[in-house]
Parts: structure tokens; sequence; C-alpha cells
């Protein structure tokens, strides 16, 4: 049905062999992430190798291929097991069988959903942070949706960075070699049997690029990769390092991205109804569209041919700072994208369209401003991140009030069955009925919340919170250990932890704008709630960019309170975020905390993650919470924007740590005869009845169907 199936079906076969008779279905899930948002897909693989499976960073293919011979045997003599491997294998069967939705988009006419980082599942290292969960997520509502959609993307072969933490509190960073033949993923190969590839000149170079194949339930991603022979040194490393910092090799990546991209689809023979440009790295792309388009028509044809590029593509922006708007000098530009330049037909025209103001010739030039010129439709990604784009990009529209900017808003969602987990999911998968799963978009889906009785509610947060602090203790004890921390600190982690303790998150990508200082401005406080008489418990997790000395100094600043009295037991940052510790983190906090600089924060998505795991969340009224939030259903910080940073800090810090003082810590320790948070399970309830559906991906993509990929 897509580019590579024989190729899936040959590594599926060749996989099967190895496998004992029982378990020879495994080799069908191994090459399809569907697992990942099944029930019962993690805790199969894991049964059957515990160490194995923690070892290779739960990668199915890792395992099945590196466990022993015997564990093999044993667990193929495991009916229980070969029972639970029977109905996954099922399970990804009528999944396929579904019919697709077609309509805006048909199977000869997907979707191409273009972004420069996915995280689908933690054992395939090509994604950061918010944009890169949205994009996976995304992938995968498409698949239960059945909306037909191809991912395009890149394959980083050494990844985004992992995360030490010396004993100063100091950020290190080191890259691990991804090495895409041990993951769940096949190379596509073309109709002579040999790897498919497409050629982007950058620089001086024509770097040859092949493509991965990974499969996102129904949804193929495609990946492309310059780790090629036939490349220089530097055109092989070109996809080497997401956000990689040499700002050269950052346009190559966004060439092979946009234009790589857009003729990997075509040589394998996909014509997309419209190119999805997720944040601008692909916005190159156009180029490429235009080229084609300017072939197709009369010499002279300019406007005709840009109307028809701007008819296939959208844009989505991600952030309002200034990080992921980068601009980019002439030099810069045509040193290493002169030949893209060309396609342009006009190497001025080509820079002008990424400029500000075209006609400022010592203007620098954006990937977003190109993409806001040459895409049909443009949306930010929250409410208010709509208002604030249309402001930002106002000078983009001459003449127009920043109220009628061409910029509307899809709020962000999240993939419920990726992120519902535990005893949260049992729980809810109890109540609201067979397949409510698919039906999570609606608001009824989630009014019987109300009536699951408050004991049940509290037994399973509980439950959950319970887990979460094994694995806290179980992994600040190595941390520190690592670390080389005193022996009394590496084992405070290991029985300080409390059980029954609120417990307060706080886990992001350590932007400055996120604001984790916050929490050191007032250290009086916070060691007061630590070591009070209803002390809490913080969990702490996030990696700031290699570059971002500034965010790497405020890791530091908090690591300096760790010898205060109480906060050794009480408080840990857990080093190297990723979608694994993510998801176990908003699965058991009580309270999800999050501060960002209004109005920086575009929408955020780990809130609405926690809310699936039944956490309350304190934030800031910015992105997503400034629509969620109804005055019972959470606790909100005030979201003026304030040009007095310090001012607005201080007064920030000061609204924490009072509603924590004031309201949350009593809530949480107010109980009943049976020792039950009525109040509390109450706003959980709230929370779930009000936020689950609207802050789902199935609502997102719907949204983004309905208005966006249907032409007007
Ligand atoms: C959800 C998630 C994010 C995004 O969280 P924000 O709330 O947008 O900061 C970042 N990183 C990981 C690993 C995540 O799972």
């Amino acid at each position: 049905m897509f580019p590579g199936d024989d190729d899936i079906e040959r590594a599926v076969a060749e996989l099967g062999r190895v496998l004992p008779e029982q378990l020879r279905p495994l080799a069908q899930i191994v090459y399809n992430y569907r697992w990942a948002w099944s029930a019962e897909g993690a805790a199969t693989f894991r049964v059957i190798d515990p160490d194995c499976w923690a070892r290779t960073g739960a990668n199915p293919r890792r395992l099945l291929t590196e466990t022993g011979r015997k564990q093999l045997e044993q667990a193929d003599k495991d009916a229980a097991l070969v029972a639970r491997v029977e109905r996954l294998a099922s399970e990804l069967q009528s999944d396929r069988q579904r019919p697709w939705r077609e309509g805006a988009t048909s199977l000869q006419h997907p979707v191409a959903f273009c972004c420069a980082e996915f995280a689908v599942h933690g054992c395939l290292p090509i994604y950061s942070g918010g944009l890169g969960i949205l994009a996976g997520d995304i992938l995968k509502e498409a698949s239960d949706l059945g909306l037909p959609m191809v991912g395009v993307g890149l394959m980083y072969r050494t990844g985004y960075f992992h995360q030490r933490i010396d004993v100063t509190g100091y950020q290190h960073e080191y890259w691990l070699d991804a090495d895409p033949e041990r993951l769940p993923c096949v190379r596509v190969t073309g109709a002579d049997g040999q790897p498919l590839t497409v050629t982007v000149p950058v620089d001086d170079e024509d770097v040859v690029a092949q493509v991965w194949r990974v499969d996102v339930g129904r949804v193929p991603l495609y990946l492309l990769d310059t780790d090629r022979p036939e490349n220089s040194p530097l055109g092989r490393w070109v996809t080497s390092r997401l956000y990689e910092s040499n700002r050269a090799i950052r346009l190559a990546q966004y060439a092979v991205l946009g234009v790589g991209g857009v003729r990997a689809l075509r040589a394998m023979g996909i014509q997309p109804s419209v190119y999805h440009l997720n944040e601008g790295h692909a916005a190159l792309g156009v180029f490429e569209l235009l080229a084609q388009a300017r072939a197709a028509l009369p010499a002279g044809e300019q406007d005709e041919a840009w109307r028809r590029v701007r008819e296939q593509v959208v844009f989505t922006t991600h952030t309002p700072v200034a990080a992921g708007n980068e601009t980019y000098s002439r030099d810069e530009i045509l040193a290493m994208l002169g030949p893209i330049a060309d396609l342009a037909g006009d190497r001025e025209r080509f820079l002008s369209i990424g400029r500000i103001d075209p006609a400022s010739l010592d203007q620098p030039s954006s990937m977003t401003a190109l993409a806001l010129r040459a895409s049909r439709h443009a949306n930010g990604v929250s409410q208010r991140h709509g208002q604030v784009a249309r402001g930002i990009w106002q000078p983009l529209f001459p003449g127009r009030a920043a109220d009628d900017v061409p910029i509307g808003h899809v709020t962000n969602g999240v993939h419920v069955p990726t992120w519902l987990q535990g005893p949260m999911r049992e729980l809810l998968d109890r109540h609201l009925g067979p397949g409510w799963l698919a039906r999570a978009d609606q608001t009824e889906t989630w009014v019987p919340v109300n009536n699951i009785p408050a004991a049940e509610i509290w037994a399973a947060r509980c439950s959950a919170r319970q887990q979460l602090v094994s694995m806290i203790t179980h992994r600040a004890m190595g941390d520190r250990l690592r670390r080389g921390e005193p022996l009394e600190y590496a084992s405070a982690a290991g029985s300080g932890f409390d059980t029954g303790r609120l417990t307060i998150g706080f886990a992001r990508r350590l932007a400055t704008y996120k604001r984790l200082h916050l929490l050191a401005l007032a250290p009086e406080r916070a060691i007061a709630l630590v070591g009070g008489e209803r002390p809490v418990q913080f969990v702490f997790a996030g990696k700031a960019h290699p570059d971002d000395n500034e965010a790497k100094e405020v890791v530091r600043r908090l690591f300096a309170l760790k010898g205060a009295p109480g906060v050794a037991g009480r408080a840990a940052f857990l080093e190297d975020y990723d979608m694994a510790l993510a998801g176990q983190l908003v699965a058991g906090c009580d309270l999800w905390v999050n501060l960002p600089r209004p109005p920086l924060e575009a929408s955020g998505t780990s809130g609405m993650k926690s809310v699936l795991g039944g956490g309350l969340q304190l934030s800031v009224l910015d992105g997503w919470w400034a629509e969620a939030y109804d005055g019972g259903n959470g606790w909100a910080v005030d979201g003026r924007v304030d040009a007095d940073h310090q001012a607005q800090d201080w007064r920030d810090a000061n609204a924490l740590f009072e509603l924590l003082e004031r309201q949350v810590v009593p809530m949480f320790h107010e109980r009943d005869a049976e020792g039950i948070p009525q109040r509390w399970v109450a706003m959980m309830r709230r929370s779930l009845v009000t936020n689950g559906p609207r802050f789902s991906a199935t609502r997102m993509l719907r949204e983004y169907v309905d208005r966006i990929y249907r032409k007007g």
C-alpha cells in the first residue's frame, strides 16, 4: 500500500526465521510501533528478558536479537505470554483492516507531514522535546483515525544528546550511536533491489540521501539519512545530530529535509494532497515544489507557479521564542544553499522571500517567514499563541492590522493511548465503556468520571504515585552514585522518598523562558515546603540545549540547595529526561507545575499528559492552560506580559509559593474518615472531565482535517 511494504515484509520474514515457533508473530509486531500504544505491548516484550529490555532502551528488535536462546525458548513455552503475543498480533491485524477515512486526503494523495523531529518511542532517538512529541502523537492519531498520512523526517545517526550532571550541578552532553540497522525500521529499496536514494545540492556537493521507513501503526514515517559511502565526510555528517550546533550544518539539514523530502516522496511515487510543514525546518521543500510547478508551465508564469505551490502547503508555527525562529545572513545562506536558490530561478528572489521586508537587502532570512509566505494556511498551537503569532508576524503583512494577519490556531492535544498509563488507564478502561479511546474527543465520553467512587480514584492515584516513587528511588540513587556524591547523600534517595507524600513534578526542556529558576528564587520557602510538618517532595528533570549556558547555570543553582536539611531525600533531579521518563513522571505526580514567562509558551503538552494521569495543574495562564483553566480544575498564576522580567519573576515566584502553602498542601492533607482527600479527588474529576476531551490528539487532528487539510 505504501512504498517499502516489501522491505518491511522481508525484514519480518528474516526475523521470524530466528524466532521459536510460537513467538513468530512477534516479528510483525516488532516492525510496527503500534505495540507502543497497546495496553499490553511493552509488558509483553519486558517479560521475555527484563534486563535486556532495559539495557536496549526498550528496543524490541534488539531485544529479540540480543537476548539468549534460553530466554526465547522459555518464552516459547510460557502459555500466558504466547497468548498475549497472539492478542497483540490480532490487534495489529484488525487495526490494519479497518477502513481508511478518505475525504480531504486519500491513499493516493495522503498528507505529507514534514518535521525535523518525531517522538514515536524512546528507543528511536530522533526527537528533543515538545515539537517531536506533537509530531509523533499526530502520526499515531492519524493511524488510529485511519487518516491517510505519511511522515517525512531525518534519521539522525546519533540522535539528540544524553545528559549527565556532575557533582557541581553542571550539565555534560554525550551522544550515542542510534544505529538504524538495529532499530525497528527498514531501508527502502528501489525496483533494482538497491537502496532508494535522492540527491540534494548542499554547498558544492550533491549529497546523497537514503530513506528509512518506520511504521507507526498504519502511517509510514520516511526518514532521510545522508550517511552514505558516496558522500564526503561532511556530507555524511549532515544528518548526524538533531539541532546540531553548527549553523551551516543546520542549513544543510533543512535542505535535506525540505528539498530531499519532496524528492524522496516523488521518487517513491507518493503524490501528497498537502504538505504540512510542522515548524519551518522543512520549508525549503517549497523550492522543489516550485521547480516542479515551473517545469509544468510556460516560461515566465512565475506567479502561477507560486500559486500552485501555495495550494499544496500548510504551515504550523510552534513557538514565539527567537531560537525557534532563527535567521540566517545572505552569506550563510548562499554558501550552503546557492544551488537550491537557483531552483527558485533567481537568487535575489530566493533570499527576499524569507525576509520580513523583502526589499531590505541586508535583512537576514528565516524559514518561518518563508513558510508563512509559501503556505495557503498557517496556524499557531493554542488560542493565545495564535494571537501572539499574529502580532509577531504582522510586519510580513503590511497594511493589515494584527488581528487580520492570516494565522489561526489549532490547540495542541496529546495521543491518549500513549500517555495514559498504569493504574489510571485501568481505572478509565473500567469506567468509560468499551472502545472509549476512539471517542476520547467527546465530552460525554468523560462524564462517567463523575460517578467513579472517590475511593477508587484515590486508590489509582496512590498506586500510580507508588510506582513513581519506586522509580525515583532507584534512579536518583543511581544518578548520585555515578556522579560521585557522598554515600550518605546517595542513600538518602533510597530511604527519603515516601509513597504517601504529595509529589510535585517539574520536567521539560530547560529553556530559560520555562523559568525553573523561580523555585530557587525563594530557597527558604522551598526548603520549608520539603522540611515542614506536612512535607512535599519534588522531582525535576530536563535538558538544557548544549549551547544554552544560562539554562545550565539554573540547574547548577538548584543543585546548590541540595545540602539544605531534608532536601536530599525529598527532592531529586533525574538525569537524561526523555519520553520514557516523561511518561513515568506525568503518570505519577500529584501536581504538575509549569512556570513559563508569558507569552512565550506556545502550548505546552506535558500538563495535558499529567491531566490523564490524574495530576492537577499549577501553571501560568499561558499556552494551553490559558484556555483550559476554568477556576476550579487546577491552579493558576497570572499570565500578564511584563517587560520588567525581574519584577515578574519575584511576583510569580511569590504567587507560586502562596498557592502551594495555602491551597495545594492543605487540600492534599484534608482527609475524611477513610483517609480520602475528597476535595482533591473532586478537583481531579473536574480536571479529567473538562480537559480530557479538549486536549486529546483526536480533537486536534479532527480540527486539522476539517479546517486545514480540506481545501476551503
Ligand atoms: C511532553 C514532552 C515535552 C513537552 O513538554 P512541555 O510541557 O511542552 O514543556 C518535552 N519533552 C518530553 C520528553 C515530553 O514527553
